[in-house]
């Protein structure tokens, strides 16, 4: 699953994870493919609080990144309550694709998901 949040306006904050950080998402079970090792906020510009970037969704739960500019930690969290179950051949819905509790607005993220072969 390929997240393009390039075009968004967004946070321009961006971390590089280090050999422990990326050495624990290594070892979380999950499918996706392993997390790149810079990651870029995924919160709206001028946002509070940390930076967050997802890394990792096993499940449920959603590990994100947050950092400032003296720390970084790995935690995890559930979607926030406004993301919407994804809606079958809605493509133009919308939901948030952050973390319960982000700081920031939802993202609302009109993403041109292209793909239709997901079946
Ligand atoms: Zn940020
Ligand atoms: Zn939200």
């Amino acid at each position: 699953m390929a997240i393009d949040n390039e075009d968004l306006i967004g946070c321009p904050a961006r971390i590089t994870l280090d050999a422990a950080q990326l050495a624990f998402f290594g070892e979380l079970p999950a499918d996706a493919p392993s997390v790149q090792a810079e990651l870029g906020c995924e919160l709206e510009q001028g946002h509070e609080g940390s930076h967050a970037a997802l890394g990792q969704q096993v499940d449920t739960t959603m590990w994100w990144v947050q950092w400032t500019l003296s720390a970084s930690e790995i935690n995890p969290y559930t979607w926030c309550p406004a993301k919407q179950e994804r809606v079958e051949l809605d493509r133009d819905n919308t939901e948030c694709t952050l973390f319960a509790g982000h700081s920031g607005r939802h993202s609302s993220t009109n993403r041109p998901w292209q793909s239709e072969n997901a079946a």
